[in-house]
């Protein structure tokens, strides 16, 4: 049993499961219920949960196939007694044509209602419900990489201009899409922009200019030629600080290098980054090895 989560990635109170079936797989969402007999209200979010899961299903391609009552009532009689059909919706259904999900989720509540409806009864809208999905991606997943895939929103990382921030950012959501056939995310069609410099250091051109001219051309790490040279003819290098400024490193040639953009890189984040710093510290005279300063 699985419990989604909203856009903010707050708990809803709902209960769902998954089953892998023949082109696709079963949405068995767990009826609200309990707050009449005294006893304690359950799966109070189940009208948002299941918006949820339809704008979802929606948002990767899912058509439903079919739409069953599931309660241990409706289990006791055959399956195709078990069907029932919003008002205004024809099955199979595009559910990115359905668009508005609210009015669809109350659609279903009412067909759910109808359903064994007693005499004097007004019959209960949120009753266990089997979803049968069509989705052709689902004959790579197990049902608990659906789950886990439906329970999580689209997008929960928030555009930032903070460049450490967003490189956490980047890692928190390769985590949470990793493995998992995420839907793409719908990114921004207008970018905004800020005024305002965050964790930029203010370097002394003089220091640039100096190291790379020194190393005229070449990559102080591997000795190469610069890659491609620039539109004003200048080969193209970067200067970079052997122990970065952001660990307590002086802006001095003492501790700049000029190096190709795949070593620079490679400085960064190579797992061996620490040996290639030494490397290149023990290959340039002039460079020395500055103390990390927390
Ligand atoms: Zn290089
Ligand atoms: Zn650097």
């Amino acid at each position: 049993m699985h419990t989604p989560y909203d856009e903010n990635g707050d708990e809803i109170d709902a209960k769902y499961s998954i089953e892998i079936v023949r082109d696709g797989f079963d949405l068995i969402i767990e009826s609200q219920g309990g707050s009449t007999g005294g006893r304690p209200p359950r799966n109070t979010g189940y009208a948002r949960a299941l918006v949820l899961h339809l704008r979802r299903m929606a948002e990767l391609g899912m058509i439903l196939d079919d739409l069953q009552v599931a309660s241990t009532e409706a289990m006791k009689r055959p399956e195709k007694e078990r069907k029932i059909r919003p008002d205004g919706y024809t099955l199979p259904l595009e559910l990115a044509a359905a668009s508005d999900f609210e009015k669809f989720r109350l659609a279903i509540g009412r067909a759910s209602a109808a359903f064994g409806r007693k005499k004097d009864s007004g019959g209960n809208p949120t009753k266990k419900l089997r979803l049968r999905m069509r989705w052709s991606d689902a004959s790579t997943m197990s049902a608990n990489s659906i789950a886990i895939m439906l329970a999580n929103s689209v997008s929960t990382e928030k555009p930032t201009a903070d460049r450490k921030e967003l490189a956490e950012r980047v890692e928190r959501a390769r985590k949470r899409i990793r493995g998992r056939k995420a839907a793409p995310p719908r990114g921004q069609d207008t970018v905004p922009r800020t005024s305002t410099i965050s964790d930029r250091y203010i370097r002394d051109p003089e220091v640039i200019a100096w190291v790379l001219e020194e190393a005229a051309g070449k990559c102080e790490h591997c000795r190469c030629p610069a890659p491609f040279k620039r539109v004003d003819g200048e080969p193209f290098l970067e200067v970079h600080h052997v122990r970065p400024l952001g660990e307590g490193g002086p802006d001095t040639t003492e501790n700049a290098a000029a190096c190709c953009p795949n070593c620079h890189r490679r400085l960064h984040f190579d797992p061996a980054k620490e040996s290639l710093r030494l490397k290149l510290i023990a290959s340039v005279k002039r460079l020395k090895d500055f103390p990390h300063k927390a």
